[in-house]
């Protein structure tokens, strides 16, 4: 397998390093030298916080343990920070630590590299002077400024350090699904899937209305579509909703197109149901009192029962699409590790339990087969296990006018499955820009934009940027996909 960033390499680069490798070898230098070359890490470089430019921000030093003279603190208005300029060394990407102390508790702490949003960094708590992995910069040439910018504030920063990053290593992405009775259809698309990983993003975009806006704006036609099963959850059922989801997503796979499922699963009992807290928003933790833990402690409860009722409903939706040939990026439970859903609202057990409890009867007694299972937490607390998961996965709504690549998340997501599952970018407001994809190697395997204003409003997201991302050679559109239908499926070799 040739690693990914070699095979995008033009050819005349090719050439070139080839050249150089006969050049080494012919100078005497064996193979072993050239390989403790390579096996040598670089160093880390240290830049003190206390010798950057301090806006609102001082410098103490009463704490023992922090390297240079002191440390910068006193982050308390909201745009105090403190900007450190990293004179000029070699270009590229560089893996970023923070030296810091939070004594009072976990704190965020957001970054900025050469004025720009870089994201925001989690400062777990400690008393003494410690580090933690602040994701990639991409340094350019001559000076950069990495600046450290309140947030949550209450924590002292001692310095950062840069280290040029090491190129990533192949990834180990089998494309199998985990169903071992999976459709000719399932496996087909996971191992297309699999096949592309790391060379190209499928564009995807939420909601039928929101793809054909971008056909008719933008000019392109995303390559994923994403449904949801919400409407068809009984206890909107009950109160008048009706769904033409499937028939969308029918009628898109006609099109050639990949499907994907999300499961906005209002909750099956205890709708409060008054101003702010609607029966509508029932997928809400707080528009509910149904307690997911108490349901699954009792399999005799009237409560696991309509778990089970809920379930079933949406499998026989989901049968729909497996007898007309659909496979289904299936995504249920999504984003339970930020617990504002009720699936995610008794900690990680429970979501987990209640994952397990879908697959063993979606695929066991229902015989569902046509389903990839994506999970949507990152945290490592909270994943299910790789026996009933095929791809992991993140929803990302940076601040608008962020189109960086997300790469921390995309990181954590690649540790989380040791490589060897998909990642994919499975709700954004601000679509990734697929440069950034490249030079950061963010290798996500599709992005859906999420619907209406996200796609729509000209700021989340200007059409001349969307415009931009469509006609890049790394992001696939519908016409660019190709039979995945017929892709060999993977492990069959
Ligand atoms: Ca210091």
């Amino acid at each position: 397998m040739i690693h990914p960033p070699l095979r995008r390499m033009p050819a005349l680069a090719l050439l070139v390093l080839s050249a150089l490798l006969a050049a080494l070898l012919s100078a005497g230098t064996g193979p072993e030298a050239a390989a403790d070359e390579a096996g040598a890490r670089a160093q880390p470089v240290l830049h003190e916080a206390e010798d950057g430019r301090l806006n609102g921000t001082v410098v103490e030093s009463a704490a023992s343990g922090y390297s240079g003279t002191g440390y910068v603190t006193g982050f308390d208005a909201a745009e105090d920070s403190v900007a450190v300029t990293v004179p000029d060394g070699p270009a590229g990407l560089h893996d970023l630590v923070i030296h810091y102390r939070a004594p009072y508790g976990q704190k965020v702490a957001s970054l900025q590299l050469n004025g720009e949003g870089a994201g925001d960094v989690t400062l777990p708590a400690t008393d003494t002077f410690s580090t933690v992995a602040a994701g990639k910069v991409m340094l350019q040439e001559g000076p950069d400024t990495i600046t450290i910018v309140n947030n949550w504030g209450w924590y002292e920063i001692d310095a950062i350090s840069l280290t040029p990053s090491e190129p990533r290593p192949p990834h180990q992405v089998s494309g199998v699904p985990v169903d071992p009775r999976a459709t000719p259809e399932a496996r087909a698309l996971l191992s297309y899937l699999a096949a592309g990983y790391g060379e190209r993003i499928l564009s995807g975009q939420q909601d039928a209305a929101s793809v054909r806006w971008v056909e008719e704006n933008v000019g392109r036609t995303p390559a994923v579509a994403g449904h949801d099963m919400m409407d068809y959850s009984p206890s909107r059922v009950e109160r008048g909703t009706t769904s033409t989801e499937v028939e969308n997503a029918l009628a898109w796979d006609e099109r050639g197109g990949i499907t994907t499922f999300v499961w906005h699963w209002n909750a099956p009992a205890g709708l409060i149901d008054e101003p702010g807290k609607e029966w509508w928003r029932g997928f809400y933790t707080d528009a509910t009192t149904f307690d997911v833990a108490a349901a699954l402690a009792d399999p005799q409860s009237a409560e696991y029962a309509l778990l089970l009722r809920d379930i079933d409903a949406i499998a026989a939706e989901l049968k729909r699409l497996q007898d007309a040939g659909v496979p289904v990026l299936w995504r249920p439970l999504h984003e339970a590790e930020g617990g504002w859903f009720w699936w995610g609202a008794k900690g990680p057990g429970p979501a987990k339990e209640l994952w397990r409890l879908m697959y063993e009867r979606m695929t066991g007694h229902h015989g569902l087969h046509n389903l990839i299972w994506v999970w949507n937490s990152v945290d490592p607390a909270w994943y299910p296990g790789d026996d009933v998961v095929d791809v992991v996965s993140a929803d990302t709504y940076p601040p608008i006018g962020d189109h960086g690549p997300a790469s921390g998340t995309y990181d954590k997501l690649v540790d989380l499955v040791g490589d060897e599952k998909l990642v994919a970018l499975t709700e954004t407001g601000s679509v990734p820009d697929p440069d950034l994809l490249r030079a950061y190697e963010a290798d996500w395997s599709w992005f859906t934009t999420w619907s209406g204003e996200f796609i729509d409003d000209g700021e989340h997201n200007p059409l001349p940027f969307l415009k931009r991302v469509y006609e890049h050679d790394y992001v696939i559109t519908l016409d660019e996909l190709g039979d995945w239908r017929s892709h060999p499926p993977a492990g069959t070799g």
